[in-house]
């Protein structure tokens, strides 16, 4: 376990969401106001703007009650994971107010990641904060805290909470993130667990639909530090590279050798490969020309595809 985590101010009881039980109507989009799509910029440039450029001030009035206790728990993670000296977050936010359901599952949920073998705290302290229910369709959200993937549309899916802390934790490893490149946004779940263990997030998705359905999920809960990016994802992004982590959330039969080119030296990417069968794979950069790669364990991620629709 590095310093970082012993420097971690909260206890993994300590982070409530109580905006909303699971189970109640969540229509994040229909809650959204206009000004929010109005930033653009994330799919275009070559250095997209933060997911907060263009709305502040917006938000705090129109959006969903429950996004924004879940920005202000990620917020108050975030500063106090990049700045020791700060002072831990309150256990609750206002005496008296009675914690949802969301808060027991959700601590139930790292429970049972944990009891598979996930030890990194800060990892799992990450997956506590994140409301995975936002990030849920309305008709599936009373799953949204069983250890399976699910249907995000598309074809594609919401990885399966385990998998999510698993990669993340090998990836990490124990050491400080900087730069981590994410390959498969989808919803954008993933991508707000990063926030919370990388100091800065590039996320990467190829249908556009999920793309801007990522920038609706995460924009109400103004999270600085995730730039999303609509792109195809076996290229990377040079411009902003070299990245310490890579993760990639769809699998290949291979890993892209652009995203090897990518890593840092001593950098680490983990990567689900294979087709029918599938294993996850951490490949560590050890010197310009050279990278190492070892097979962690089975899984099953959809696939990897080139282009951009
Ligand atoms: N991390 C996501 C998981 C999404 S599933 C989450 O937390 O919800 C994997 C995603 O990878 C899909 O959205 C799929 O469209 C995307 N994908 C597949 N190939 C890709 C590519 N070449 N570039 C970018 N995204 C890709």
């Amino acid at each position: 376990m590095s310093g970082k985590d012993k420097r971690f101010p909260l206890p993994l009881s300590s982070i409530v969401d109580k905006g909303r039980g699971i189970g109640a109507s969540h229509s994040p989009k229909t809650a959204m106001p206009q000004t929010a799509m109005q930033n653009q910029n994330a799919s275009r440039g070559l250095a997209p703007k933060p997911l907060t450029a263009g709305i502040a001030g917006a938000y705090g009035s129109t959006g969903t009650p429950a996004a924004a206790r879940a920005a202000a728990d990620i917020r108050g993670l975030q500063h106090s994971q990049h700045s020791p000296q700060s002072k831990p977050l309150p256990q609750q936010v206002s005496a008296g107010s009675r914690p949802l359901v969301s808060d027991a599952v959700r601590r139930a949920m790292v429970a049972r990641v944990a009891q598979q073998g996930v030890k990194d705290s800060l990892v799992l302290a990450a997956m506590e904060a994140v409301p995975r229910h936002l990030f849920i369709e309305s008709g599936l959200v009373s799953q949204a805290y069983i250890d399976a993937s699910l249907p995000i549309g598309h074809h594609q899916t919401i990885s399966q909470p385990y998998i999510v802390a698993r990669m993340i934790e090998i990836m990490r490893n124990g050491g400080t993130l900087n730069r981590v490149l994410e390959i498969g946004t989808g919803c954008g779940y993933q991508a707000a667990v990063l926030s919370l263990v990388a100091k800065d997030v590039y996320s990467i998705e190829r249908i556009k639909a999920l793309h801007e359905l990522a920038k609706t999920n995460l924009r109400p809960m103004r999270i600085a530090n995730i730039r999303l990016h609509y792109g195809d994802g076996m290229l990377g992004m040079p411009q902003v590279a070299p990245f310490d982590g890579i993760i990639l959330a769809a699998a290949g039969m291979e890993v892209p050798q652009a995203l090897l080119d990518q890593l840092s030296i001593g950098g680490r990417l983990i990567a689900p490969v294979g087709g029918r069968n599938q294993v996850l794979q951490l490949v560590q950069r050890v010197a310009k020309n050279e990278w190492s790669s070892t097979v962690m364990e089975q899984c099953h991620f959809v696939p990897l595809h080139k282009g951009v629709i």
